[in-house]
């Protein structure tokens, strides 16, 4: 037994060493690969199932790295964040997404854009004014920004939160919760921010018509947050079946692979031109 946990200990302290030492590695090259263009981004586009047309995308980050290959933002945000290094890079995806917006809408396309904001970019203090000047440099409505921040980042420091929040809304900036049922807000804590939509977290689509209690759970949200007049959407649909429940039951805006994968901004331009004529 004595043998056994001993391997098993220095198995585990193994894997501890190379998890180390590819997440020093990855911080290290994460620096020059915002200078090298080996970040792009990739659009998700949103349906709204209501009228049946797309209201906009989620934009999410890709990191291709010259000899890793695909690196998941699941593994290299956590880095940057610890790092300081997602200031600069959320920074490079919010003029980005502004830029596409303004490309989208000179081809003829109003649709709305949403951006994920790290904890990092949420706490700083003049986020409002960063993003009215990337608005102001494309020329663009507020209204086809969308951010979308988690639970976790309200609860953190609630009046600087509400600061925050309320200087967005005032722009005509839309604020979405990302992750919604992971964390441990109620909605009557909710009604506190100035909020315009929830996101239903994937992990409760996943199992929606097959298991009872996610089911309940998307129907309580549904219900919760049309009562407080916000809009829902579904994230991480994957099926017809899904889709159509969450139709039925008055959710207002789908997301998954279902109705689309994430897109290069190329496809997304020939998504929208053959899901919308001009
Ligand atoms: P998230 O914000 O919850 O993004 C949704 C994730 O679900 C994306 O993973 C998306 O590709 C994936 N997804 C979409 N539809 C489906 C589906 O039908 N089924 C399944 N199984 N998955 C689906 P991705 O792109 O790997 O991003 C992972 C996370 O990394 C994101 O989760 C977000 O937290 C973070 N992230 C991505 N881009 C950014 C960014 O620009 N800034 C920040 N701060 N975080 C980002
Ligand atoms: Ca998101
Ligand atoms: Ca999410
Ligand atoms: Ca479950």
């Amino acid at each position: 037994a004595k043998e056994v946990g001993r391997n098993t200990y220095e198995f585990y302290e193994a894997e501890l060493n190379q998890l180390a030492i590819r997440r020093h590695q990855l911080a290290n090259e994460l620096r020059q690969a915002v200078k090298n263009g080996e970040l792009s981004l990739v659009f998700q586009p949103q349906l709204n199932i209501v009228e049946n047309k797309v209201i906009g995308a989620e934009v999410l980050l890709r990191w291709h790295h010259p000899i890793l290959g695909n690196i998941s933002p699941a593994e290299f945000i956590p880095i940057a964040e610890n790092t300081g290094l997602i200031k600069e890079i959320g920074n490079w995806v919010m003029d980005n997404a502004c830029q596409k917006i303004a490309e989208c809408r000179r081809l003829g396309y109003e649709i709305r854009l949403a951006v994920n904001l790290s904890a990092l970019q949420f706490r700083q203090i003049n986020l409002p004014e960063m993003i009215a000047s990337t608005l102001q440099k494309y020329r663009i409505p507020p209204k086809l920004l969308e951010v979308e921040i988690t639970e976790s980042m309200l609860v953190r420091d609630v009046s600087q939160a509400i600061d925050i929040l309320e200087r967005l809304k005032e722009m005509q900036i839309r604020i979405a919760i990302d992750d919604f049922g992971t964390g441990y807000s109620s909605l009557s804590y909710l009604r506190r921010f100035p909020l315009d939509a929830l996101k239903i977290d994937r992990t409760f689509i996943d199992e929606l018509i097959v298991d009872v209690d996610d089911t309940a759970i998307t129907l309580a949200i549904i219900s919760m947050a049309k009562s407080l007049r916000l809009e829902v959407i579904a994230e991480g649909v994957e099926t017809a079946e899904q889709q159509e429940f969450l139709a039925k039951n008055n959710c207002d805006d789908i997301q998954g692979y279902y109705f689309s994968r994430p897109l290069t901004y190329k496809d997304f331009v020939q998504f929208l031109a053959s899901s919308k004529p001009i």
